[in-house]
């Protein structure tokens, strides 16, 4: 199936905060409900949250995995925005 037709599951990399330095953004921290998933654009590594994987179970073939960075070049691709499924009130994972 295309990616133009897909679902997209915008996933925070492995290395978020070394992408973020200097932004001014947040430090990312996941949560224990993360898990590890890989962008199926690029092969980097993903924290899947817990949303994300339901939606992943429910749509099937019809959602893609993609890091922040394939996903925002996707968005642009098709002029639209990526909503946001909620959540990110989990209890941190510690390092
Ligand atoms: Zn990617």
């Amino acid at each position: 199936m295309e990616i133009g037709d897909r679902a997209i599951l915008a996933c925070p990399p492995t290395n978020p905060n070394a992408l973020l330095e200097g932004t001014g953004v947040p430090q990312y921290v996941p949560t224990v409900e993360h898990a590890l998933a890989t962008c199926e654009q690029c092969g980097t590594d993903v924290w899947i949250g817990p949303r994300q994987r339901q939606a992943r179970v429910v749509l099937g073939d019809g959602a893609a995995v993609l890091c922040m960075v394939c996903a925002i070049q996707v968005q642009r691709q098709r002029g639209c925005v990526v909503g946001h499924l909620g959540g990110g009130d989990g209890r941190p994972r510690l390092s």
